[in-house]
């Protein structure tokens, strides 16, 4: 197998004066290596994405290292066979990860304890502690920590008010949480703090690290990781390897994900193939009978065709 690619993630929060500036920099930058990735600037940092070859990858870390703003970035390095992405984005953004805060948290001032992934993986195992994952619910569905809390929220910034609603889960515990990156968990935790959470602490490097850690090598991670680029989801756990991705329509387990085929409604969707083509893959009946259908739109379906299918679903 070709490995001669590389996909690395990575964040800094670092109060960036001139955000408009260093995006034409380092999007110029970025093309003319030739990598591929979504990277986002604000004022508060940099967030990114980035897939390349060994050498392309090499050179942007030699770049990062040798910035004024973001020599001391950690780099997370997969291996990958090609590209992760079909184009090259540097987007400016007012926040690094959406939160919306009426009153921002500033990492560098207010954050959870940082912890390393074998402290991590002890403190799991704590009595009076919670684990709550600090991502989306369809990324939990996915894989995640043995017990950890899933919030019902479709967008991060959602997460605040949520656990606002079910504060009485996590009063007088030990708070965990956890993300892909960690990037989330800076902001996340600090809010969790400013709230009066006294010992919150974060897993540092995220889900990415902690399966990569040679002593912990992924234990106590159930499932896959769903990551924000082409590969949609990625092995953690090292040691095994337990499913808890479930099918939509029949519960059977399932670490396959679609997006609804309504074009308004894009909801992802865990599904076998064969089930992807008995639903259309549409997460309802109004989404399969959408005018615009995207699976009936690729497959070519006559109207016909539809009808068959939805009869054969509803007997
Ligand atoms: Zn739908």
């Amino acid at each position: 197998m070709n490995q001669d690619y590389r996909v690395l993630l990575y964040y800094k929060y670092v109060h960036i004066e001139n955000p408009e500036e260093v995006q034409q920099e380092h999007l110029q930058f970025c093309n003319e290596l030739g990598l591929k990735g979504r990277i986002i600037l604000a004022s508060e940092g940099i967030n990114g994405t980035v897939s390349g070859t060994v050498e392309q990858t090499d050179a942007y870390i030699k770049y990062m290292d040798e910035h004024p703003l973001f020599a001391g970035t950690v780099f997370k390095i997969d291996e990958a066979t090609e590209h992760a992405f079909k184009k090259m984005r540097v987007r400016l953004r007012p926040e690094l990860v959406t939160l919306r805060l009426e009153d921002d948290v500033d990492p560098l001032e207010t954050t959870g304890k940082h912890l390393k992934p074998k402290e991590f993986f002890e403190a799991m195992q704590r009595e009076d502690t919670v684990v709550i994952d600090a991502r989306n619910d369809y990324e939990y569905d996915l894989g995640h920590f043995r017990g950890a809390i899933r919030p019902d929220i479709l967008n991060f910034r959602d997460l605040p008010d949520w656990i606002r609603e079910n504060k009485e889960q996590f009063e007088g515990k030990k708070i965990l949480t956890y993300c892909t990156g960690g990037i989330r968990c800076e902001k996340f935790s600090g809010w969790l703090v400013k709230e009066g959470f006294e010992d919150v602490s974060q897993l540092e490097g995220g889900i990415v690290t902690y399966g990569k850690d040679p002593e912990v090598q992924g234990d106590l991670w159930d499932g896959q990781l769903y990551v924000f680029d082409e590969r949609i989801a990625v092995p953690v756990n090292q040691k095994e390897h337990v499913v808890v991705g479930k099918d939509y329509y029949t519960g059977d387990p399932c670490e396959r994900y679609v997006n609804c085929a309504n074009p308004e409604c894009n909801k992802k969707i865990l599904c076998s193939e064969e089930n992807e083509h008995r639903h259309l893959r549409s997460c309802s009946h109004e989404c399969r009978t959408h005018p615009r259908n995207r699976y009936v739109a690729q497959h070519g379906l006559t109207e016909e065709e539809v009808n068959e299918r939805l009869m054969n679903l509803q007997a």
